[in-house]
């Protein structure tokens, strides 16, 4: 009476539930609270039958048997669909499967327990109510989908294995009862009036526990989970082994026991290797969805990962798998590189938002501008490529139309945007593989920007010669001057006619070992760009000051100029370093001159300015050195702070000098003139009133011996007589005053 009770408030439980709950929730409570109420009915029934002791016994277990079916069945629903058990129809037939596994084989052990010979409930073995068979295979059932819920489902699991134990018990106290009653064996009814009800409270309890909220769907996404354990063989062989061997091992010893295989035993025996293959056919299917699913996602982040998220080109990733199955193909094709030119300004002056629409743009005019099967791609910031199928000079006229397609003006919201393009080209023909072709097309395209930007150029073999003399130049230089490698020399500033000198020019050399000689023009440059300028400068500036000093000391009076690139007038601390070295070698500042070249004034006019001053201002004379080479102006040369006015050799020309002789002295400053290599030469310069000059006529760049034996041997014979003209000597006696005096003059 008290376990009916018990069934009775789970029952009620599970009703106030399913009232509780909507949609699934509800549905899956109602089958439980029904099959839970039919239990419950079906226990009454069966204690109210013992009791009245009928004749129709056999009739009774059979309604009864069918009546825990129909409940255990109900129960069995439930458990399937309960929340976190299975997620979706799909996986509950493949539960059901397995359990049928489970089931098929638990029932064939059943079997040989209850048939002859075992008969281990000897004359209780309810041979005649065959129904009885119904709730005994659905608790086979409850129990295999137990085992599968408590080894599958998404945890906790525990409230699910306590439903199915539930279910199983129902099904199979339920089944006692039923046979009980049908063959009147109280112990039976006894049982299964007490597990029945007790069991129907279990599941009600837990059935309140596993009800759950639904996980996000991303946490479980259909047939996710089968395929994964179908893949990585977390469904455990067990499953299928021990069913399989309990099977096995029961019909060995019913056949060694004398028994005999009926109807019942072959059916639990084959339903085992159907439920086998069916589960294997459903694990092959999951299976192939998985791959399939994985062969889509592994294209999709294939695709990502080659991709540049703002223009959607290739990125670099995937030009480089472009390029290397056009190296595996070996076709001819040519890689173009782009940069655009000042692309920085726009990010500068507008704003990297508009500096992405400018990129997204100019990705669109590219896909615009290519052939079927050319790859374009963005290789980061502003710079492009293209792999173009086609021979050299096709790729030629393409990268012209693109240079005219991409210096088109982009219009943004915030105003128009003028942009250009460099290119670079490299053949694939001209590269063995794909890092050298990547190497030559970026030679090319620096070249383009070396040559003025907004043009392209094709990759040339003597870009790479450059390029390695100038890495190994570089590395050389660096320990040039503790290696003993650089000397100077001194080319004398004559008066001319009589080519006295009064200054000489100091001119660094390099002598390697093994490269030979290399000129200033080649390696002053490369010092300025990879910083060993300031170090060099400084040891010509000393070695030029030591040298001064001896001369002064021997009496000559003569001044020695030193060459100043920009960088380094640019360092700060420089005009220290110059007052330094007077200090140090006791030159008095008059006689050091600093050469700076013209271009160097014309880039960054105020700063230069104010160091020119400061050097002034310590007593130091500053030429301008190569004036008329470069771009400034006769008008800018009033603002400039310089007292030596050096005229490149290209302008040596008559009505040129002239008017420059002119305004110079007109200005104070002296005047030299380079580069005088024929007599002819100086005559007109001298004619034009010039009267200091420097060239290979009067002197070549020679060591300070030499400039020095030039000195001691100072005499009127020595000149060459290019004018015999007293007045011209007198006016060069004044001009080597000039220069020695301008600076007293400068200072009163
Ligand atoms: P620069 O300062 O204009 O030097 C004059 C250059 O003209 C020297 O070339 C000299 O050898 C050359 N030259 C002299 N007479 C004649 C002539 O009659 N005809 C022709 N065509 N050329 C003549 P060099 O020695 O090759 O020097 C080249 C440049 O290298 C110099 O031009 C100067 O700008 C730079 N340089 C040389 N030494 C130094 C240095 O110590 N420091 C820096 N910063 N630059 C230096
Ligand atoms: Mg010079
Ligand atoms: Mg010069």
């Amino acid at each position: 009476m008290t376990s009916a009770l018990v069934g009775v408030i789970g029952t009620a439980l599970l009703v106030s539930s399913a009232h509780r709950r909507a949609g699934v929730a509800r549905r899956v409570h109602r089958y439980l609270a029904v099959g839970a109420g039919l239990a419950v009915l079906t226990t009454v029934a069966g204690v109210v039958a013992a009791a009245s002791a009928t004749h129709h016994h056999r009739g009774v277990g059979n309604l009864l048997a069918l009546g825990v079916a129909a409940s255990s069945a109900l129960l069995l629903a439930g458990l399937l669909t309960l929340p976190g058990s299975a997620p979706t129809p799909a996986r509950a037939l493949r539960y059901l499967l397995d359990a049928l596994v489970i089931a098929a084989a638990g029932w064939f052990v059943g079997w040989v327990a209850l048939s002859r010979p075992t008969a281990l409930l000897g004359d209780h073995a309810p041979t005649w109510c065959r129904p009885l068979l119904l709730p005994m295979a659905i608790g086979a059932l409850a129990f295999g989908v137990s085992v599968m819920v408590g080894m599958r489902a998404r945890p906790p699991r525990g409230p699910l294995v306590w439903a199915g134990a539930g279910v199983t018990t129902v099904a199979l106290a339920g089944a006692a009862l039923a046979g009980g009653v049908c063959q009147q064996w109280g112990a039976a009814i006894g049982t299964g009036a007490i597990a029945m009800p007790l069991a129907v409270a279990v599941i009600a309890l837990a059935a309140r526990r596993a009800d759950r909220p639904a996980p996000p769907p991303w946490l479980d996404q259909p047939g996710d989970g089968d395929d994964r354990d179908a893949l990585t063989g977390r469904r455990g062989a067990g499953y299928a082994f021990v069913p399989m061997a309990a099977m096995a091992a029961s019909a060995v010893y019913h056949l060694l026991r004398g028994g005999d295989f009926d109807l019942a035993g072959i059916l639990a025996g084959s339903l085992v290797g159907f439920a086998l293959v069916g589960r294997q056919y459903f694990a092959l299917r999951d299976v192939r969805a998985y791959a399939d699913r994985l062969r889509d996602r592994e294209a999709h982040f294939r695709e990502l990962a080659h991709t540049d998220p703002l223009t959607g080109l290739a990125n670099r990733r995937g030009l480089l798998t472009a390029l290397h199955d056009e190296a595996a193909a070996g076709s001819t094709a040519v890689l173009l590189f782009l940069d655009l030119d000042g692309f920085k300004n726009v990010n500068d002056m507008r704003g990297h938002d508009v500096g992405d629409a400018v990129l997204v743009e100019v990705g669109q005019r590219l896909r615009m501008n290519l052939r079927p099967g050319d790859v374009a791609a963005r290789l980061g910031g502003d710079e492009f490529a293209v792999l173009m199928w086609a021979r050299p000079h096709e790729a030629k006229g393409a990268a012209g139309r693109l240079l005219r397609v991409l210096g088109r003006p982009y219009e943004q919201p915030s105003g128009t945007i003028f942009l250009s393009v460099s290119i670079g080209l490299a053949s694939c023909a001209t590269a063995p593989d794909v890092t050298t072709l990547l190497r030559n097309a970026d030679l090319a395209l620096r070249s383009a920007k070396q040559h003025g930007k907004n043009r392209f150029e094709l990759y040339d073999a003597e870009y790479d010669h450059q390029l390695r003399r100038r890495t190994t130049l570089e590395h050389e230089l660096r320990g040039a001057i503790e290696r003993d490698e650089l000397y100077l020399r001194f080319q004398p500033v004559v008066m001319m006619p009589s080519v006295r000198p009064v200054g000489a020019e100091t001119l660094l050399r390099w002598h390697h070992p093994q490269l030979g000689n290399v000129g200033p023009d080649e390696f002053i440059p490369l010092a300025e760009e990879c910083g060993m300028i300031g170090k060099l400068g400084s040891w010509v500036l000393h070695q030029a000051c030591h040298q001064l000093s001896r001369w002064l000391a021997d009496g000559h009076d003569v001044w020695v100029s030193v060459n100043v690139s920009p960088r380094e007038l640019h360092a700060a601390g420089y005009v220290e370093q110059v007052k330094e070295a007077l200090r140090a070698h006791r030159v008095p500042p008059q006689r050091l001159v600093l050469e700076v070249t013209e271009h160097a004034v014309a880039t960054d006019v105020e700063e230069m300015m104010r160091q020119l001053r400061d050097l002034r201002a310590a007593g130091v004379r500053i030429a301008l050195d190569d004036f008329g080479a470069g771009y400034s102006s006769l008008g800018q040369l009033r603002n400039l702070p310089i007292d030596i006015l050096k005229i490149d050799h290209s302008l040596v020309v008559e009505p040129m000098m002239r008017v420059i002789v002119e305004l110079g002295h007109q200005l104070g400053m002296e005047v030299i003139a380079e580069g005088i290599g024929e007599r002819s030469q100086m005559a007109m310069v001298v004619k034009t009133g010039c009267h200091l000059g420097q060239g290979y006529l009067s002197g070549w760049p020679v060591p300070a011996e030499h400039f020095e034996a030039r000195l001691q041997s100072l005499s009127p014979a020595a000149a060459i007589p290019t004018s015999r003209d007293p007045a011209d000597e007198a006016r060069h006696a004044q001009d080597l005053g000039q220069v020695d005096s301008s600076h007293e003059m400068r200072q009163a």
